[in-house]
């Protein structure tokens, strides 16, 4: 599987700023790296950006959907909505909103399964809070986290389900997690998901995310078990976030 690299801008950006952004991807001809990489806009962009991003061969993902295909659930936007908008990608149980706005395992679960189904391709976040670590309770936290997001199995595709293990502890603070920590938890995750669904976990990619930026990129991803990174702060910036995808190997 192709290293995968997704850019979350979170809460920021412009329709310039991402026009822009995309100009700068087609100007480094990103489509022809042996990466996969995958922009997370808000809601707003994704209509406006879509064609740029498809011409410069990145894929556009959204940060969040709702679980029901349609219906009374004002603010809430569907599957088929996002695919409509031209996402092929949606991000699941970010740490921002499991902690900011509350979403539960089972929410997360729920969006999942809704997301799979109705045709989009899923990055599922997962991680510890600081006190979850320093109690030593981060894998099972995890493993937890992992276990109730894919309790309804994986789709008969597993490489449209990306795992990004992301310490909340080192989201936009400028903390990054060490490589040991990191493939640590790596090896871990995917130790549970061949317990959970053996050989066929294998094309699952899992992926390290919390403060990556181009000067500490190269010994996260060179961390045994890395299969790319989920960029926040550091992605609104395109050449510094396309410098730290095209540096990955396939
Ligand atoms: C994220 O939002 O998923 C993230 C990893 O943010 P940052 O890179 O800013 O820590």
């Amino acid at each position: 599987m192709k290293p995968f690299f997704g850019a979350n801008w979170k809460m920021n950006g412009s329709w310039p700023m991402g026009l822009s952004w995309l100009q700068t991807a087609k100007s480094l001809a990103v489509a022809d790296d042996p990466a996969q990489i995958v922009v997370f806009p808000p809601f707003t962009l994704l209509p406006a950006l879509s064609e740029d991003a498809r011409e410069a061969g990145i894929g556009l993902g959204a940060q969040d959907v709702f679980y029901e295909t349609a219906g009374a659930f004002t603010g809430e936007i569907s599957p088929s909505m996002l695919v409509e908008a031209g996402c092929s990608w949606v991000l699941a149980g970010h740490s921002e909103r499991r902690h900011i706005l509350g979403e539960s395992d089972q929410v997360v679960r729920r969006k999942l399964e809704a997301a799979l189904g109705g045709g989009l391709s899923v990055v599922l976040c997962l991680g510890e809070l600081l006190e979850q670590r320093d109690a030593g309770g981060q894998e099972s936290v995890v493993r937890d986290q992992l276990s109730a997001a894919l309790a309804g199995g994986l789709p008969d595709d597993p490489g449209r389900i990306v795992i990004a293990y992301e310490p909340v502890w080192a989201i936009g603070t400028g903390r990054i997690a060490t490589p040991e920590q990191v493939s640590g938890m790596h090896l871990h995750i995917r130790k549970a998901l061949g317990g959970m669904f053996g050989e066929a976990s294998s094309p699952v990619r899992i992926i390290y995310g919390g403060s990556v930026k181009p000067g500490n990129s190269a010994e996260i991803l060179a961390a045994p078990g890395v299969d790319g990174a989920l960029v926040g702060g550091a992605s609104l910036d395109a050449e510094g976030f396309l410098s730290i995808a095209r540096s990955a190997r396939a």
